[in-house]
């Protein structure tokens, strides 16, 4: 009997749920990926996540060709299609004759009624579906409370996930021992990984960014986030550090296996390196939202808090320029500025400033998190729904375990604590590389002479302040009224 898998955001061979789990059943296995039209065509031409994958894919062939050699299986490979995957799946199922796809969770909106579809189509054609959980450690309702309902809170989330947490939930899928069962591809899907052109997209400034694709840049960037694990959890706060490990995309697309993460960082915890018991705590992190979007499928779009919905954001003409000045790095608060810079150049932004800028948007800007969380969505590389959705309400104080609404972050202080000598915004606004540290948090308190050594004219080089923080800051606090202070 045959069987299908079919990759989405989990590009590796090694430890894959589904895979392993597929070989073990069928004796003839074949993979595929399908480049989904219907998330495809909603894309800006120009996408790096789309070239990641693209390329991530290369190395995925490459593992899968790897492994059947490995048990004398020539001509094994992934088959690549491109189209509406609710229809491009059931078709390829039936074209290879297969009984059975496997395939891993994918808890986000539009994948459930996706998969729905997919699921009803196999079943008419005799196919059975068969999905897992390989994306995060512990999903849905893995991880509750003793009353048997889902955490809000993450600090006992974490305790919880720690308690239940063992080498059986860390341990690797032994998929190579049975790669014996890969199927060579059929002759008419022997073509290569299409090019990023045929998929009617143009390259990006991917391969200049330091961040290799494929289960094989996964491995090289852990390699080098190992010799600095120990560190992270002072290091992680300076955004002109190079502190965090950078591996949000390859969580992102599965060419890593977050088991395989979590292993060694539990690990190197236990022996007592506080870096990497930071590290995992983020990593518990992303499982924490992962199953608040599966309990609560409608944060997307609002306030996880409901009556924080009752928050009248600003919007108009003079709520727009804003909105475009945030986007485009332009609102005069330099860490603020370069922050965007760095999202706008590289589709990365360093943890702290996601918070210092969602900060800004909402609570100096008076601007609804969704226009930022939708902004982030389409430039983030590690974009992902939880994460992106948690951190955007987390910043608005209306998500679960948010900062509470009346501590504002302050866009001058965190610079001056954070970014003290100014590295950072010096790399992404060159035109203040010249203002000594002590002015470059807030250029507008320097004096004109002070500007003028450092060729800055405000208003030309550099705009000034499109509002007054402390101002601003009264107004969010009015505008939060409306919904109770905690006690
Ligand atoms: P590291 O610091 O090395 O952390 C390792 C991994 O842990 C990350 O790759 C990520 O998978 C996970 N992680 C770390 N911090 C968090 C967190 N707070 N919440 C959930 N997971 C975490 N993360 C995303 O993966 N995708 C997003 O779309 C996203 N959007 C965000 C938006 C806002 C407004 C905020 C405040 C945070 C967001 N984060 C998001 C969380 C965090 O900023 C990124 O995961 C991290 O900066 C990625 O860099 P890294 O891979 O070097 O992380």
């Amino acid at each position: 009997d045959a069987a299908l898998v079919w990759l989405r955001r989990d590009l590796r061979a090694e430890d894959n749920a589904a895979l392993f789990h597929a070989l073990k059943a069928a004796r003839q296995v074949h993979c595929a990926f399908i480049f989904d039209s219907t998330l495809l065509d909603e894309l800006p031409r120009a996408d790096r996540r789309v070239e990641f994958i693209r390329d991530s894919l290369v190395g995925l062939d490459a593992q899968l060709r790897a492994m059947a050699a490995a048990h004398g299986v020539d001509g094994a490979g992934l088959i690549v299609r491109h189209g509406a995957a609710a229809q491009e799946l059931p078709r390829l199922a039936h074209q290879l004759h297969v009984q059975a796809v496997y395939t891993n969770h994918d808890d986000e909106s539009y994948a459930i009624q996706r998969d729905a579809k997919v699921r009803g189509a196999l079943a008419d054609l005799g196919i059975s579906f068969h999905t897992s959980k390989d994306h995060v450690v512990f999903e849905r309702s893995e991880v509750m409370t003793g009353a048997g309902s889902p955490y809000s809170v993450f600090t006992p989330y974490k305790n919880a996930w720690l308690k239940k947490v063992d080498a059986f939930y860390l341990s690797a899928y032994p998929v190579s021992r049975h790669a014996g069962a890969l199927a060579p591809r059929p002759e008419s899907d022997c073509s290569e990984v299409p090019t990023l052109e045929s998929l009617g997209f143009e390259r990006t400034n991917l391969h200049e960014l330091k961040l290799p694709s494929g289960p094989v840049g996964a491995a090289e960037l852990m390699q080098d986030f190992r010799e600095r694990i120990d560190r992270y959890d002072d290091a992680r706060n300076y955004p002109a550090v190079k502190g965090p490990s950078y591996m949000g995309p390859h969580l992102r697309f599965g060419t890593v296996s977050v088991r395989a993460l979590a292993r060694e960082a539990h690990e190197r915890a236990a022996k007592g390196s506080p870096g990497a018991a930071t590290w995992l705590s983020e990593l518990i992190w992303r499982d924490f939202y992962n199953q608040v979007l599966h309990h609560h499928p409608r944060v997307v779009g609002h306030a996880f808090k409901p009556e924080y919905d009752a928050i009248k954001w600003d919007h108009g003409k003079a709520a727009d320029a804003l909105f475009a000045a945030w986007r485009e790095g332009r609102t005069g608060y330099p860490l603020v500025d370069a922050a965007m810079h760095q999202l706008n150049e590289t589709g990365y932004m360093h943890n702290r400033l996601r918070m210092v800028t969602a900060s800004f948007l909402t609570k100096d800007l008076g601007i609804d998190w969704r226009r930022g969380e939708a902004y982030f969505a389409l430039h983030l590389n590690d974009f992902d729904l939880a994460s992106n959705n948690g951190g955007w309400q987390w910043a608005a104080s209306t998500g679960c375990d948010a900062q509470p609404y009346f501590r504002i972050f302050n866009p001058v202080s965190q610079s001056e604590k954070f970014d003290a000598e100014g590295k950072f915004i010096r790399r992404y606004l060159p035109q203040l590389a010249k203002l000594p540290a002590k002015l470059i948090h807030a250029p507008w308190l320097a004096r004109p002479i002070e500007l003028a050594e450092a060729g800055v004219v405000l208003g030309k080089q550099y705009p000034h302040p499109v509002v007054d923080h402390d101002e601003a800051r009264a107004r969010t606090l009015e505008r939060f009224a409306v919904v109770k202070r905690p006690a």
